[in-house]
């Protein structure tokens, strides 16, 4: 192993530079003093937005929205360009929130940590990186994201092709000249649908394989005016208040109203100014059942493959693009920019790989039932094994040895999705269960910075060494995670969210389907009764 072998001390390693390691970095380093050591394996910071380069990526909450709360100096001098800007803006962002609060420089880059080995004797974590930094820490906070392990499926023959292939979660920094190429993409999530309209503008022929048609809703992106900018910023405290007690961390006025409140003409109007307004405001701001009941979702599913047929001009085609095998709001949501339309073009083309499956890739493109697709390049926007994906990359292990991997084996067991029980002052910010992926993340992440925040304070002002989630209250709130997504269209889908993109993943689903507001009252519940559920000790947890 490269590198120094000498074991440095430190309050604390937070593993990851996102949106979640920078402000935990700051947090704990410049608010509490602590010595902090932040490990990345990108060259940057940035997390999501340093990985995910491919054309069209661009956020989907809405860019006031997406972005930090704490910093009130910060949230009024930053100025969005647009609705839902792309990667490169973020980054900037992150890149500006690292320099305004010398974020960088207790950060270790292009380096991964690959074991946290808690001590029993120290109560300490043994941290060890890929590049051969050890470090001895008291608390680990794994700040590594939820999509952050990109997934490529094991196809036959993968790895004979000989032209250019690409994960969309590890674009090339330096990008890729699609033009005069005939180009592939497989998979038609947020990733596929974001890149599909601008390769296909590229590129002289783009073929799609297309296993799960898709519901989208139109982002009707567009430049942000300033004046209105400024006046969201006049209101920022009510904005955040709002999004922070919401459903999904955005601040939309929610309507309490069912589909079956209205008449059918008042509902199509309806669903007419949702479809107008674009992105999330169609689920949050139509009707208050979409997410809960199956006749209500079918109503706003057969609205949207309504605006399909509408805009595909070949029916046949249209009918290949229709999602019917899984209800409205069942998988993630896609906002797209232009998708369907990209189905007229000349120079596109789909293959439902339900019809004409994979059979394998060649050296030469793809073979799809009997047809051999000749390609220059293949661009898996296949996504991510999700929320316990970079969890299993590392080697965990807690009291008595116990590797969280095996003990995570039949699916993810937290308390509050911060904690896990037997691997004391390990906290995971926006880990599985916790609203986290189904919430606007910056919300979310900001959350339980604060809250892992207030725990180590409360630790050291109380002298106490150890908090530990206790396993009667993790089975408990593991139960709750359950019966909360039970009700919910969640349920009725082959999603990541219940790992089901990742070949023999359990079938579990990892998000709180609460809400981030109900999330939240449980998190201040458990602050103010003293801690409920963890325990905390002034030595050996084992005494
Ligand atoms: P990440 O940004 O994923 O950062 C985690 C970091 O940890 C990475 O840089 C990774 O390199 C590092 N890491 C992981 N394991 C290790 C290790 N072992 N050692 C060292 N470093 C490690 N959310 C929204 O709310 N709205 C959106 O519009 C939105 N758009 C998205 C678009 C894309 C393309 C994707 C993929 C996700 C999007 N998300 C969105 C979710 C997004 O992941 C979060 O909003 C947010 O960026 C997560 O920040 P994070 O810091 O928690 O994790
Ligand atoms: P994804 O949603 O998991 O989509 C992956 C696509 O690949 C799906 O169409 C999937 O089909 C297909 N696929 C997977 N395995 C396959 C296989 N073996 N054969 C054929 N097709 C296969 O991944 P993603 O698009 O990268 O998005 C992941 C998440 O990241 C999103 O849900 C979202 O949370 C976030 N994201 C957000 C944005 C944004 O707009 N801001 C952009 C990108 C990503 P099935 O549907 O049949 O599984």
């Amino acid at each position: 192993m490269p590198g120094s072998t000498k074991v440095r001390e430190l309050d604390a390693v937070v593993i990851g530079a996102g949106f979640s390691g920078l402000f935990m970095n700051h947090r704990l380093r410049d608010t509490l003093g602590l010595d902090v050591q932040v490990i990345e394996a990108g060259s940057d910071v940035g997390g999501t937005w340093y990985w995910n380069r491919y054309p069209g990526a661009r956020c989907d909450s809405e860019a006031y929205m997406y972005c930090f709360g704490f910093d009130r100096d910060l949230m009024q001098q930053w100025e969005w360009s647009g609705k839902y800007p792309e990667q490169p803006e973020i980054l900037r962002y992150l890149g500006h929130v690292a320099d305004r609060f010398d974020l960088r420089r207790n950060t270790s880059f292009n380096t991964r940590v690959r074991s946290a080995h808690f001590h029993e004797e120290s109560n300490r974590w043994d941290v060890e990186t890929d590049a051969g930094e050890r470090y001895r820490s008291r608390f680990v906070i794994t700040a590594i994201g939820c999509l952050s392990t990109g997934q490529i499926p094991d196809f036959r023959g993968r790895d004979t092709f000989t032209g250019e292939a690409y994960h969309t979660g590890a674009w090339p920094h330096e990008g890729v000249d699609f033009a005069g190429k005939k180009v592939a993409v497989i998979g038609t999530g947020s990733s596929g649908v974001q890149s599909i309209p601008v390769i296909a503008r590229q590129a002289d022929h783009l073929t799609v394989f297309q296993r799960t048609p898709q519901y989208m809703i139109p982002a009707r992106h567009g430049n942000v005016d300033k004046a209105v900018l400024d006046e969201i910023k006049k209101e920022y405290d009510t904005i955040y208040d709002k999004a922070r007690h919401s459903t999904g961390g955005f601040p939309y006025d929610v309507q309490d109203r069912s589909a079956f409140d209205v008449e059918d003409a008042e509902r199509r109007r309806i669903l007419e100014e949702g479809w107008e307004m674009g992105g999330f405001k169609f689920m949050f701001s139509t009707f208050s059942d979409l997410r809960t009941s199956l006749t209500a979702s079918e109503l706003a599913g057969e609205f949207i493959r309504g605006k399909i047929r509408e805009t595909v001009n070949d029916p046949e085609l249209a009918q290949k693009l229709l999602p019917l095998d899984h209800p409205f709001g069942s998988k993630r949501i896609l906002i797209d920019t232009d998708y369907f339309e990209t189905y007229n073009r000349d120079n596109v083309e789909l293959v439902d790989i339900n019809a004409e499956p994979i059979v394998e890739i060649t050296e030469t493109g793809i073979t799809a039932g009997d047809t051999h697709h000749d390609v220059d390049v293949i661009v898996y926007a296949t996504g991510f094994d999700a929320m316990t994906g970079s969890f299993n990359r590392i080697d965990i292990r807690g009291l008595d040895g116990q590797r969280l991997k095996d003990k995570w084996a039949a699916g993810p067991r937290t308390y509050l999705g911060l904690t896990s029980a037997g691997f004391p002052n390990l906290f995971m910010i926006t880990g599985p269960g916790s609203p986290s992926v189904l919430s606007n993340m910056p919300i979310s992440i900001e959350q339980h910075v604060e809250m892992i925040s207030g725990i180590v304070s409360h630790l050291d002002r109380n002298e106490l060494e150890l908090i530990e989630a206790e396993v009667r209250a993790e089975d408990a709130w593991v139960e709750h995670v359950n019966e909360v997504a039970e009700p919910t269209m969640f349920m009725h889908a082959n999603s990541w969210y219940l790992g089901a993109n990742i070949p023999g993943k359990p079938r579990v689903f990892m998000p709180y389907a609460g809400g981030v507001g109900a999330y939240r009252q449980h998190c201040d519940k458990v602050v103010a009764n003293g801690y409920e559920g963890f325990t905390l000790s002034p030595g050996s947890v084992k005494a």
